[in-house]
């Protein structure tokens, strides 16, 4: 699918016409310490999606250059979640392939005298940064001489010296206007086994100098991220030019995304997992990517989605109703109907012949008839919903209570005629009876019901777990009250997941991990792809039916 017009695409367009470039390439640069969430999947889309517009090529590459936060095991979640959200990377790279490149750039730099090897601490040179309204002040190891750098940028190659003893900065300029541009660091020391270089390494470029470095020898056209990285551009130029790089690649910055009651930072998402919080990184709840497949998301409804909230310099927040619309759309057409009962009452229909079964005849999905056609049991006793029965209803209550009619979806009308109680009054079974004369899709006219609620024929039920879920994070967020510090943990939702034990239809029983279905009445389920088992399904609920949300 083509991106509609934007700016981005602009640029590009422009470059291509100016002769500038013959070609976009793009790249995805995840850094592999976490799982990917939804966010990622919209920078995914608009760097593969405006390369494809234009025949170009996007790299997956790993931005791994912080050994201490790195993991193989993100790696291959990357991955795995980049080919399931439907995209294919031209070449995969590792920014730590590069480090002996980065390295001599970085001498380069020293022997043009800019860059130089600075023993302040951390906090010192915080200190020295100065303010948005105060300048700088120069380290009193700025001037230090060009071979005197060189001899220690070598030392702290070799490893003669700890963590944090040291570092490499770029002489830049300690009073620009533009923090960023004052002396950065460059690189830093950190004795750390790399995912991919092992202990070859114990000095680590930072971010902001290995980026454009990756992207220049990659020959990347058009370096894409996110807007807190607009006043990083200058630096990522300078870089760049005094590398004295081939390529010289582009940085446009866009919008990122936020959701409502979404929480989308990785640091955030890791304390989640980490503090038990949620199941692990794979949780339904969680907006990884990882989870959302678990919880029944589809490639296409993330997609449209992303889509939909287009490519922008703002940032807004996206009402996260507008996710499930597009689950809702996707899955419309291709999930099977089917009857669950989350939290079964049983039903005996007593005028209903004793042994006797019939199986009734039901529509897939009257929405697509092509799907044909599924069997249902139906008998003397049954499964309804608690929730469909009431003893003392309010006014307008039109399902099932003594002495009403409903009728029993694909089936017959039934009357409630008597109630079983357990000895502490909680009603444990119905005594109905059911009018033959009110079988489903014979045309009966005489006369109506106003209720229709859903059903499983008990001896044939399949049990099934089903598991519903709220927000994990909620928005409305109380003020904290003196001296109380409050975090996004503060928010958390404690009833996010209620697990419901019930049952489904016999024709479910074969039921596969991530098969997905719309359970009448009660929404859009899949199957569990970790604890479903032949014995006992489980389904996690995508979405409910109902949504005020309008496109
Ligand atoms: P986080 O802030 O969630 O930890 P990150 O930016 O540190 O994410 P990276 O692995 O560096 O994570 O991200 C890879 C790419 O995905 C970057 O180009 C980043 O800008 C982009 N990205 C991350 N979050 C979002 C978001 N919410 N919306 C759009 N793009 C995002
Ligand atoms: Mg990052």
């Amino acid at each position: 699918m083509e991106h509609n017009s934007n700016f981005i695409k602009d640029v590009m367009i422009k470059d291509l016409e100016s002769g500038k470039h013959q070609t976009v390439v793009t790249r995805f640069p995840p850094e592999p310490n976490g799982y990917l969430h939804i966010g990622h999947a919209k920078s995914i889309i608009i760097n593969f999606g405006l390369a494809d517009d234009f025949n170009g090529k996007t790299n997956l590459r790993f931005d791994d250059t912080n050994p201490l936060k790195e993991d193989v095991e993100f790696v291959n979640s990357i991955k795995e979640d980049v080919k399931w959200l439907g995209f294919e990377w031209d070449d995969l790279f590792f920014a730590s392939n590069y480090f002996e490149e980065m390295y001599s750039r970085a001498v380069l730099l020293i022997n043009k005298g800019l860059a130089y090897v600075d023993d302040l601490t951390a906090d010192e040179i915080r200190e020295y940064r100065g303010t948005l309204t105060e300048p700088g002040k120069e380290s009193p190891y700025r001037k230090r001489s060009i071979e005197e750098n060189l001899e220690l940028f070598e030392k702290m190659r070799a490893g003669k010296f700890g963590n944090g003893e040291k570092v490499l900065r770029a002489k830049i300029d300690m009073s620009s206007p533009n923090i960023n541009l004052r002396d950065p660091v460059i690189y830093r020391i950190a004795h750390a086994t790399h995912h991919n270089t092992g202990d070859k390494w114990c000095i680590y470029p930072m971010y902001a100098f290995a980026h454009p470095l990756e992207d220049a020898i990659e020959g990347v056209t058009h370096s894409i991220c996110t807007i807190e990285f607009e006043d990083q551009r200058p630096l990522y130029n300078w870089v760049v030019e005094q590398c004295e790089m081939e390529n010289t690649p582009q940085q446009i910055e866009f919008g990122r995304l936020n959701i409502t009651n979404t929480v989308m930072s990785k640091r955030k998402l890791k304390q989640l997992v980490e503090e038990e919080y949620v199941d692990g990184w794979d949780d339904p709840r969680l907006p990884t990517i990882s989870g959302m497949r678990r919880r029944g998301f589809t490639p296409e409804s993330i997609r449209n989605f992303v889509r939909e909230t287009g490519v922008s310099k703002g940032s807004g927040v996206v009402d996260s109703q507008m996710l499930e619309h597009f689950v809702r759309e996707d899955l419309k057409l291709k999930a099977p109907r089917t009857m669950g009962v989350i939290n079964p009452l049983k039903v005996v229909i007593t005028n209903y012949p004793e042994g006797q079964i019939e199986l009734l005849d039901a529509e897939i999905n009257p929405e697509n008839p092509e799907m044909g056609m599924r069997k249902i049991p139906f008998s003397r006793e049954i499964y309804i919903e608690q929730d469909d029965f009431m003893e003392d209803p309010p006014k307008k209550y039109f399902r099932l209570f003594p002495g009403n009619e409903v009728r029993l979806k694909h089936a017959y009308f039934i009357k409630c005629e008597e109630v079983i109680k357990d000895a502490n009054g909680k009603v444990v079974e119905l005594h109905c009876t059911y009018d033959p004369e009110t079988k489903s899709g014979t045309g009966f006219t005489g006369r109506k019901v106003k209720g229709t609620i859903h059903w499983v024929e008990a001896a044939h039920a399949v049990p099934a777990e089903f598991r519903l879920y709220e927000p994990l994070i909620l928005d409305e967020v109380e003020e904290a009250s003196e001296g109380e510090e409050k975090t996004f943990l503060d928010n958390v939702n404690p009833n996010s997941l209620e697990v419901f034990q019930g049952f489904v239809e016999p024709n479910m029983k074969e039921s596969m991990p991530h098969d997905k279905f719309q359970f009448f009445r009660h929404g859009y389920f899949n199957v569990d792809p970790k604890d479903s088992i032949a014995e006992k399904l489980v389904f996690n609920r995508i979405v409910s039916l109902k949504s005020s949300f309008k496109l």
